[in-house]
């Protein structure tokens, strides 16, 4: 049984859930064949403070295409049962994503962050005040009213810190189980959450068609997709509960 009734949960997930919805994402390992490429660029090249600071068009051009295919897609079945996971341990249960999309807060999550920034937000270079943005910029870029400095998504690119570790070690600090979902465990400091799970002595378990990169770090695997795994775990939860 992967999580009794007691346990406070801290979930991560990754990449894969959000590919099962159809949701291309980019970031992976350094060797991403051309499936990792965007209109010819590499992710590194779009994904990047020398990115923005090079071509700001550019990379809003990216992000537009991504706020459009993140309109058009819809939570799966591994996003509904963490909801639903989290509707049986509403006051013991944290979901952190590397995930940009919105498509967890769309099935129904609410104690959510988003490590690496959100995808319908946007924030001013100077103001760095995040807001809510669900426009496509794809001819003219925007700026502040405020302070008519350029607006930018407020993602975590490559070589930034994500966001809220603070409270993402707090989090996992009081935790008594770890599930990793979907992600390949070569993404640092996320990829390292099941290190110290492990000095901290939490169970830790791990769900994805392949085993990750770090498989040995884990107590258990589960192999099979998120919308294949999940719902049958929170099944098993509801029983129990
Ligand atoms: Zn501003």
């Amino acid at each position: 049984m992967p999580f009794a009734p007691q346990d406070r949960l801290f979930v991560l997930t990754g990449a894969g859930i959000s590919a099962e919805s159809g949701l291309a994402t980019f970031r992976g390992p350094s060797t991403a064949s051309q499936a990792g490429l965007w209109n010819g660029h590499r992710v590194e090249d779009v994904a990047t403070p020398e990115a923005w600071l090079a071509d700001p068009a550019l990379v809003w051009r990216f992000y537009s295409q991504r706020r459009r295919d993140a309109l058009a897609a819809h939570p799966n079945p591994a996003h509904l049962a963490l909801a639903a996971l989290e509707g049986l341990m509403p006051n013991r249960f944290y979901l952190c994503t590397q995930n940009v999309d919105d498509l967890h807060e769309r099935a129904g999550s609410l104690n959510l962050h988003h490590m690496h920034g959100q995808l319908f937000q946007s924030r001013c270079t100077r103001c760095n005040l995040p807001f809510p943005d669900h426009a496509l910029y794809e001819t003219a870029l925007p700026t502040c009213p405020d302070c008519a400095a350029p607006i930018r998504p407020h993602i975590v690119w490559f070589g930034e810190i994500p966001l809220a570790m603070d409270e993402i070690y707090a989090e996992l600090a009081r935790a008594t189980a770890l599930l990793v979902v979907g992600t390949s465990g070569s993404v640092y400091p996320a990829a390292g959450l099941v290190h110290l799970a492990n000095r901290r002595g939490i169970r830790t378990l791990y769900v994805g068609p392949e085993p990750p990169l770090n498989a040995d770090a884990f107590d258990e695997i589960l192999l099979g997709t998120a919308t294949e795994i999940l719902p049958t775990l929170t099944a098993t939860a509801q029983e129990i509960a």
